[in-house]
């Protein structure tokens, strides 16, 4: 008889659940871990709503885990042992393409993910491949952090390399643009990196109100007022020295090169729709304006280690982060809150 196991499962876009399943074997090299908590993030909801390219469903998703470790496999040679509890980010990187080779693992050209290529951490056991175990982004969760809150290592380390690739510092004024969990993540660093001062912009009342416990400089609703106008006014005309855009509108793009000062940096945070991914930017202002437009996309194991720091040192409070905390037999409950945008980060424990 197998063993059998609860677990989420996308069978196509809109329609999941949670599953018996087989439970997995502990793979060659690596780890069984047993889930304590899986987080669920924006793109895992773009999966549930429409599917991924690199996902091929059905297929068990969930990639900011909290685990621990209960068996080895044969001829591993990892770091952690049995009883660990680990915060499992869900990147491998190959070590050969060039960009491994220079210590860019957030460039690799062939890296592979826990829940996209191999099956994800909503579950109640979670096979970990030997790619993950031996060049990957696993940490152990120190004492003191809850392991549901280490579940947010995953998400703030996208920001750390952001932020990094952006050269927040001091001095800055900073514009965030969405006011979602990942802006609040991208406010508390930038205020940890020793911005001057913070404006947030959202079109929506709700996440605007749920920022302000945040206390930013700025709240602005770029629905009601003119964004731009407003950092004119901050910034007496000159405009805020980096821009940040978290969020899936187009709009927003084009509106951020045109309340940067002139030399300012653009932070391209948030990927847009597949069917909509060419907004309209007016070059002109780029080039006479001077602007830098950075692009950043996942991390690498270092960006994951001063996550985990921020985290652990109170910098980022996960406490205020974390919307509801769920069994995970609720799932489909937890999904279609935030489907529905009415959780702000949902948390499930098998
Ligand atoms: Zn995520
Ligand atoms: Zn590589």
């Amino acid at each position: 008889m197998k063993e059998m196991m609860k677990a989420v499962v996308v069978n196509a876009p809109g329609n999941f659940g949670v599953y018996d399943v087989e439970k997995p074997t502990c793979p060659e090299g690596g780890m069984l871990v047993k889930v304590i908590a899986c987080g669920l993030c924006g793109s895992d909801l773009r999966t549930l709503r429409s599917g991924h390219h690199r996902v091929k469903l059905p297929f068990t998703i969930g990639h900011e885990i909290s685990g621990e470790v209960v068996e080895l496999g044969g001829n591993y040679s990892g770091n952690w042992k049995i009883g660990d509890k680990l915060a499992i980010s869900p990147l491998a990187y190959c070590g050969k393409c060039n960009f491994c080779l220079e210590g860019k693992y957030e460039l690799c050209n062939n890296y592979k993910e826990i829940g996209q290529h191999w099956k994800g951490g909503l579950a109640e056991y979670i096979a970990i491949p030997k790619e993950a175990v031996q060049l990957g982004t696993i940490q152990k969760i120190p004492d003191g952090l809850d392991p549901v809150h280490a579940t947010l290592v995953e998400p703030l380390s996208s920001v750390v390399n952001a932020q990094e690739a952006g050269n927040i510092g001091l001095g800055d004024v900073v514009v965030i643009m969405g006011a979602g969990p990942i802006g609040t993540f991208h406010l508390e660093l930038a205020r940890a990196r020793g911005a001057e001062k913070i404006v947030v912009a959202d079109i929506s009342d709700e996440r605007l109100k749920l920022m302000e416990q945040y206390q930013p400089d700025f709240l602005i609703n770029s629905k009601k007022e003119d964004l731009v106008e407003r950092v004119r006014t901050i910034t007496d005309g000159y405009g805020a020295d980096v821009i940040i855009t978290a969020n899936p509108a187009p709009e927003a793009q084009i509106q951020a090169v045109k309340i940067a000062k002139k030399g300012g940096r653009i932070l391209f945070f948030g990927g847009l729709p597949k069917d909509n991914s060419t907004p309209q930017i007016d070059m002109n202002i780029v080039h006479y304006n001077a602007l830098h437009l950075i692009g950043t996309t996942i991390f690498s194991p270092r960006h994951n280690r001063i996550a985990m720091k921020l985290l652990e040192g109170g910098k980022i409070s996960a406490e205020k982060f974390i919307s509801h905390t769920m069994p995970l037999e609720n799932f489909v409950e937890g999904a279609q809150l935030a489907l529905a945008g009415k959780a702000r980060k949902v948390v499930f424990k098998p």
